[in-house]
């Protein structure tokens, strides 16, 4: 019988391919390991799925042999390709793409092996492949030795000269400047006054910075209750398996005694850090590997420096912003079993970490979890499947736990442990005040999202040398343009949403007389804001952006519906809010941090300068309210709470609570009281009463009840198939198609699947594409799989060829 391989290849289909095994590649050809392959007379590369001696199922004429090997050892262990393929099938997602999540880029040598046996010609894909290694830098360094006047000239001489004066470099920019550098270094090597060297280009920053090691500090009574269990559970695992393989079924077979997954509860403060610190310890000790998801990884650099402090080089930092090479040094060192811990955002949970002995997801609730483009993955939910199958601890953390998470601890699949408070015993939680905006009018700055409250609040601090934080989730100067006449709203022509005015032109803050703040637009700061201003009023060169597609624009001269030219801007958005408080507090240094001003590095500094106590009040969306140590700042000011409740989504007051918990957590650490404002409309709203309360349980208890009552999630599961199509009447037509097919379908028709819509998306135009959807909603997970297999069909052989649809199974955002 011939030896036979499945393979999956990067195309839009869920199924692997059959191919033959060559003799010649038999030992290598394994689970894991890239391999050539024809498909339809183009030469893709694929990943072996299985191996095994059989018949096969279709004409033997018709299997093509494999046509090259590309990697010597498998490049997805055995543990991370089953879980790939679960995962894949979890959600109805092709594997082709789904093993791309995980795949290391091709090593450049790797790449020159196939060239040589000839199985390069015709390959795109590889030719597209990101290629990395084998790319040497030479740098040219002075030596100590000082030449013979007057027997240095020309090219020589000055190479020389520039190297002493400015050190090292580069040989590459070296012959920038100089056309003969080459033969003048040559010159200088052999006799002795530069030296020549080979090295690897430059890492990336949290590779090079050496962190000093910490003491681990003592475990309170909560921590060490916590850690204990874990470890317990730590204990329990069976030894690491030798050849990295899953075990077969888990699920089936009896686990040891107690849990080995955990829901860690801790309010914010309370040492959950520590706690996963002295798990990965105990982790390493027996012979496994850790894994460390974060929400944002360019947020948290403090978080990351004390997990080096601890690890040191044991430590696999991945991340968004690493060269390729980099990310690939990252993966390799993981791969090889050098390096034993990864930590990084969403796309970790890929990481090739050796004998996974533990995976800790750390503010399990954020939204950044669930990948919302391509494979739409939830990394929380996959955590937990990963660690199950490779028979490893999970440990889910957060001072605001997601709703389901607290229903898995329910229902018995989570333990909980509690952290209930602060680690530092003088730093308390801090006292919250709700301003209901209908009793307070605005303050002296004329804007009444700036109540006399707030005014007074930060009068307060400022006079105290105290530092504050205002919260406010809108980007942008004003979050809308109306007309003054016929009320009609600036939209996207590409999306069915507002735009957004950003003034743009980044000042610094206003300084007292005499100091210039930059030339322009920003030096004329508008008068006191009132809710809408005259744009008349406004400085020039403010655009008009939409922040669902790039759309960037003039602001227009008159209404498009009426002509009329009086268009007002309404609403405060954080650029206007930095502007007016600028104004009403011009002694303060104010700061803003939101993704307009913050690129990867931009953020980390502007934390870095409140911390070194530069800023006096900081101005940002969501960007403020993750995990900094901020031991300073002692008021917190939530400008607008109502913004996020009222989004159509029946997770809004679960957001909007976690986020002022969080936002709220930021203030008063250490010795230093805090306080916050909420500034409401809203102030009997459970979202709003329970945060300001501190009371995490009674919201998530009330919040529980409530989704159990109307039917959502955890009570329920959803999957939701996302339709576009650039005409508005195909789109329609493939989602009515779709919805009609699940609910004629046996599940759909005996009820155990509820088909919803289909109907318009909320955001019912986005990028030029119209938008329907079609919700289903069932009681157990089963008949809804069986459901989305028969839309998955539909959607593979029998839509219109004008409409894109996907499925995204467990949906986090419903916009
Ligand atoms: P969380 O992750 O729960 O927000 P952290 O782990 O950041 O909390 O801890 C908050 C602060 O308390 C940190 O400064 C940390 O160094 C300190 N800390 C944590 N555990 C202890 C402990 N057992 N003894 C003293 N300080 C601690
Ligand atoms: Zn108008
Ligand atoms: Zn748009």
């Amino acid at each position: 019988m011939p030896l036979l391989a499945d393979v999956a290849v990067p195309v839009p289909l869920s199924q692997a391919f059959t191919y033959e095994v060559p003799a010649a590649l038999a030992d290598g050809v394994r689970p894991g390991a890239r391999v050539l392959c024809d498909f339809h007379r183009r030469k893709l590369l694929g990943v072996v799925l299985a191996v095994s001696e059989r018949s096969a199922a279709i004409d033997p004429a018709k299997i093509k042999p494999l046509a090259a090997l590309v990697d010597a050892r498998p490049a997805l262990p055995a543990e991370l390709l089953s879980f790939l393929q679960e995962l894949a099938a979890y959600y109805f997602a092709p594997i082709g793409e789904v093993l791309r999540l995980a795949l290391p880029a091709i090593e450049r040598e790797q790449v020159r092996a196939l060239k040589a046996q000839g199985e390069l010609d015709g390959v795109l894909d590889l030719a597209r492949a990101k290629q990395v290694g084998g790319r040497k830098v030479a740098f040219a360094r002075p030596t100590d030795v000082i030449e013979e006047p007057g027997t240095l000239r020309g090219q020589a001489a000055a190479v020389l000269a520039l190297l002493r004066a400015g050190g090292e470099q580069p040989v590459a920019r070296l012959e920038e400047r100089f056309g003969n550098a080459r033969n003048a270094l040559k010159k200088l090597a052999e006799r002795g006054l530069v030296a020549l060297d080979e090295r690897e280009p430059p890492r990336d920053p949290f590779f090079r910075l050496a962190e000093e090691r910490d003491v681990p500090p003592e475990l309170n009574e909560a921590q060490a209750e916590a850690a204990a269990r874990i470890d317990a559970a730590l204990a329990a695992l069976p030894p690491p398996p030798a050849d990295g393989a899953p075990r077969p079924h888990a699920g089936d077979e009896p686990r040891a005694a107690g849990p080995s997954a955990f829901l860690l509860f801790g309010v914010t403060g309370s040492g959950k850090t520590e706690v996963y610190l002295r798990a990965i310890k105990g982790c390493l000790e027996r012979g496994r590997g850790a894994l460390v998801m974060v929400p944002e990884i360019a947020l948290t650099p403090q978080l990351v420096a004390r997990f080096r402090a601890r690890f040191g080089d044991e430590l696999a930092v991945l991340h968004s912003g690493l060269s390729d090479a980099d990310r690939h040094a990252m993966w390799a060192s993981l791969h090889s079993g050098r390096v034993r811990v990864a930590i990084g955002a969403r796309s970790a949970l890929f990481a090739p970490v050796p004998a996974l002995g533990l995976i800790l997801v750390d503010e399990e609730h954020d939204g950044s979890f669930k990948q919302e483009e391509g494979v739409r993955y939830h990394a929380r939910d996959m955590a937990l499947l990963r660690a199950h199958r490779a028979g490893a601890v999970c440990v889910l953390g957060s001072a605001t736990p997601s709703i389901e998470s607290v229903a898995l601890v329910r229902r018995g699949k989570l333990a909980e442990l509690r952290l209930p408070e602060r680690a530092h015993r003088e730093a308390s939680l801090p006292e919250v005040t709700l301003v209901d905006l209908r009793r307070f009018g605005p303050g002296p700055s004329g804007d009444p999202l700036i109540s006399l409250p707030l005014h007074r609040a930060l009068e307060k601090t400022l006079a105290a040398k105290e530092q504050a934080i205002l919260f406010l989730n809108r980007r942008g100067f004003a979050p809308s343009v109306v007309c003054g006449s016929c009320g009609t709203l600036t939209t996207c022509e590409a999306c069915s949403v507002a735009l957004t005015y950003h003034r743009g032109r980044r000042r610094d803050p206003p300084r007292p007389a005499g100091a210039v703040a930059g030339a322009g637009a920003g030096a004329g700061a508008p008068a006191p804001a009132p809710a809408a201003a005259e744009l008349d009023e406004r400085p020039q060169g403010g655009r008009l952006r939409c922040h669902y597609c790039d759309y960037m624009g003039p602001l227009p001269e008159r209404c498009a519906a009426c002509g009329s030219r009086s268009l007002l801007l309404e609403g405060l958005g954080t650029e206007r809010l930095e502007a007016t408080i600028a104004e009403s507090f011009p002694e303060a240094r104010v700061a803003r941090l939101d993704r307009d001003v913050a690129g990867k590095d931009r953020s980390q500094v502007i934390l870095a300068r409140m911390r070194e106590g530069k800023i006096d009040i900081l101005v940002g969306t969501q960007m403020v309210t993750k995990g900094h140590d901020l031991p300073n700042v002692t008021l917190v000011g939530v400008v607008n709470a109502d913004a996020a409740l009222g989004l159509p989504d029946f997770r809004a007051a679960e957001r909007g609570f976690q986020l002022l918990v969080q936002v709220a957590g930021r203030a008063g650490r250490r010795d230093r009281p805090g306080r916050v404002l909420i500034q409401t409309r809203n102030p009997e709203h459970p979202a709003i009463a329970f945060a300001a309360a501190h009371n995490v349980p009674g919201f998530l208890e009330r919040e529980i009840r409530d989704r159990e009552e109307v039917g959502y999630p955890p009570a329920t599961r959803l999957a939701l198939i996302r339709v576009d199509a650039v005409d508005e009447a195909v789109g329609r037509g493939a989602a009515a198609k779709i919805a009609a097919c699940a609910r004629t379908s046996p599940e759909g028709l005996a009820r155990r699947v509820e088909v919803l819509g289909p109907s318009a998306a909320p955001i019912a135009r986005l990028r030029g594409r119209y938008r329907f959807r079609v919700l289903l909603r069932a009681r157990e997970r089963g008949p809804l799989r069986i459901a989305l297999a028969a839309i998955a069909r539909l959607l593979r052989d029998d839509l219109d060829r004008g409409a894109r649809a996907i499925i995204d199974v467990d949906p986090v955002s419903m916009l």
